[in-house]
């Protein structure tokens, strides 16, 4: 199977063969179990070229005015003729280093997309020297409408980060950047801001070496078909607020953007960012009506991340070397199990004594309220968007990278039936299988816990509601 991507739809338009295809005269031959990206469908709508499903790709290139070779059926384009990217069916892969610095085989570490130049399907088109066109002339003239999309070079697929606040952008900062996507759209009511930063974004490709293009949009159809979608959309908390404070106002507006993004891209994994995280994930889910395998929530990667950095604080080692799982849920009820927590594969309890722990244990289920404090206006947003994006890289690389997130529980721990923080594989298609640590008793007690909590408050929201 070949993933198609736009650019060897260009190559089409163009007349240049592309890898393994046969490409050009306004026709891209494709076999008929490959996959040809929305962005991909696109372009071939924009440029009049046509997408020739067939049992055999012709060896060579064929005329401008070459007939479909018999049996071969045009894929039509437009809404219905969305395909997903190369969403694996394989059985779970060995694990991989995971989000929270635990080492497993020698797969690569999550997160961490392709290297540059790593051959990928849909890469057709991306030869050196190969002169690149814009992909409608729009940003190369003065005063084109915004937003305007810049031209992505051999990348498949599509994010789009629905909220394009502080979080949304700098998640959709940190997936441009990674340089594996056809696209990231930024979504946000306010049109103009989605449009702002999305050109914004733009102009850092020269600076950050990208060719993903960038939009900005003012809705979740203008976005068009993705393959994840990154849910930021909602009000932040502010100095005395609680995240739960949010959830009558947030649930409004996730539970419509879970069932518009159902309806626009329903082959899609929603990643879900708003607060309060753990209630927001499930209703995203009941809204969506998606299975539970692609709806998840971020919060442990983050929480995660500031128990790692307020640890190496105390000088035991980076907060790269520390390995840790924050679970249960994003906020009182969190439960980082220090049982499980090393430095360098040392248990942390045999290099820091234990109330120096329990102050990073504590510091970390306070950070996100400590820096509301500071802001004073608006919550954290730079490790929350660098850790939303890390979830979708990894699963886009597909390695099989382990990572704490907010899951529906399947009997694992004890817990069932609800959202909750616990070590996950995530593949390509979202959720593999939920991992399971040999935690202590009172660690256990405290997960279930929190996943009780997060049962009554959402007992409180549908009662509410
Ligand atoms: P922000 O106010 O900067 O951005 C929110 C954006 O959502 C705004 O631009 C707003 O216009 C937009 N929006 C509102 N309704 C929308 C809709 N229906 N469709 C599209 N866009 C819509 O807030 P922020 O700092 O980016 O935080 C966003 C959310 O993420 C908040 O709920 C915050 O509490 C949460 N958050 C979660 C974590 C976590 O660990 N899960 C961490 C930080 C922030």
């Amino acid at each position: 199977m070949t993933v198609w991507g736009a650019a060897a739809v260009e190559a089409a338009a163009g007349g240049a063969a592309g890898r393994g295809a046969a490409a050009g005269g306004g026709r891209l031959h494709v076999g008929p179990r490959d996959v040809v990206t929305p962005l991909a469908r696109e372009r071939a709508r924009d440029l009049g070229v046509e997408i020739v499903v067939g049992s055999a790709v012709p060896a060579a290139t064929p005329s401008p005015t070459a007939a479909p070779r018999p049996g071969a059926a045009v894929a039509r384009q437009g809404p219905a003729g969305r395909a997903r990217p190369g969403y694996s069916t394989a059985a779970p892969g060995p694990p991989a280093r995971d989000g929270a610095g635990r080492s497993g085989t020698s797969a690569p570490a999550p997160g961490l997309p392709p290297r540059a130049g790593t051959s990928r399907p849909g890469a057709a088109a991306a030869t050196p020297g190969r002169s690149l066109r814009p992909p409608s002339g729009a940003l190369y003239r003065r005063g084109a409408p915004l937003p305007t999309f810049v031209r992505g070079g051999g990348r498949t697929g599509r994010v789009a980060v629905v909220g394009a606040g502080n979080v949304g952008t700098i998640a959709g900062l940190r997936l441009v950047e990674a340089d594996v996507f056809d696209e990231v759209v930024l979504v946000d009511v306010d049109e103009g801001r989605a449009a702002g930063i999305a050109l914004d974004l733009a102009h850092t490709a020269a600076l950050a070496g990208f060719t993903t293009g960038v939009r900005g949009v003012g809705t979740v159809e203008a976005a068009g078909p993705a393959d994840y979608v990154v849910i930021t959309a909602g009000r932040p908390r502010q100095p005395g607020m609680s995240r739960n404070d949010l959830i009558g106002t947030n649930a409004a507006i996730v539970g419509d953007v879970a069932e518009r993004v159902a309806a626009t891209s329903p082959h899609a994994v929603l990643v879900v960012v708003t607060n309060p995280l753990d209630e927001m994930t499930q209703h995203a889910w009941v809204r969506s009506g998606f299975p539970a395998s692609r709806v998840l929530g971020m919060a442990g990667v983050l929480d995660t991340a500031r128990f790692q950095s307020l640890t190496a604080l105390t000088g035991v080692g980076r907060a790269d070397a520390i390995s840790a799982w924050a679970l249960g849920s994003h906020g009182e009820e969190m439960v980082i199990p220090l049982s499980q927590a090393a430095v360098d594969g040392r248990p942390l309890g045999d290099v820091l004594p234990d109330d120096r722990l329990r102050a990073a244990v504590d510091r970390t289920r306070g950070s996100g309220a400590e820096v509301v404090g500071l802001l004073a206006k608006g919550s954290a947003f730079l490790a929350p968007g660098l850790s939303a994006a890390r979830m979708v890289l990894a699963m886009a690389a597909d390695t099989g990278a382990v990572m704490p997130a907010a899951v529906l529980a399947d009997g694992a721990y004890g817990i069932s039936d609800v959202y909750v923080g616990l070590p996950v594989r995530l593949g390509r298609s979202g959720v593999r299988e939920i991992v399971v640590l040999d935690l202590l008793p009172d660690e256990l007690a405290a997960l279930r816990a929190a996943a009780d909590r997060i049962r009554e408050r959402l007992g409180q929201l549908a009662a509410a509601s």
